[in-house]
C-alpha cells in the first residue's frame, strides 16, 4: 500500500519566463512581432517599447509623471545582450534601455500597464 506523499507537499509552481524565439521588426507598420517559446505571438507598436524604455532618463521621466515617448520615434536597432535580454536603440537617441526577457514580455503582452493603463480601451 503506497501512501500519496505528494498530496501533503506543497510544490511551488516555478513559472519560467517565456523567451522569444524570433523577433521581427516591421518598419512600415512600426510594430515588433515576437514569437515566444510558449506559443504566444505578440505584436507591439514601437511607441510602447519607447514608452517603457528603461534607461535612467526615461525612468526618471516616468517617476515625475512625464510620458517620454514621442510617437515619431522609430526603432533603429535591436541587439542581444547576452542571454539576459535585448537592447533597443531608438532614432530619438535613446539607446541604453535594456529590456530583460521578463520585462520585454510584459510590454509585449500588455500586462506591464496593469493599473496605469486600466482605463484605456480594452479590446
Ligand atoms: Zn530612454
Amino acid at each position: 500500500m503506497s501512501r500519496p506523499l505528494s498530496k501533503h507537499l506543497v510544490q511551488p509552481q516555478r513559472v519560467a519566463t517565456p523567451l522569444p524565439l524570433n523577433i521581427h521588426v516591421f518598419h512600415p507598420g512600426k510594430q515588433v512581432e515576437i514569437e515566444w517559446d510558449d506559443g504566444l505571438t505578440t505584436k507591439t507598436d514601437f511607441v510602447e517599447f519607447r514608452r517603457y524604455c528603461a534607461c535612467a532618463w526615461c525612468r526618471q521621466q516616468g517617476l515625475i509623471g512625464h510620458d517620454p515617448a514621442p510617437e515619431s520615434s522609430v526603432i533603429k536597432a535591436i541587439c542581444a545582450v547576452g542571454e539576459v535580454g535585448i537592447n533597443i536603440a531608438f532614432t530619438d537617441g535613446h539607446d541604453r534601455g535594456l529590456f530583460p526577457w521578463e520585462y520585454l514580455r510584459t510590454i509585449a503582452d500588455g500586462t506591464i500597464a496593469n493599473g496605469s493603463r486600466g482605463n484605456a480601451s480594452d479590446e
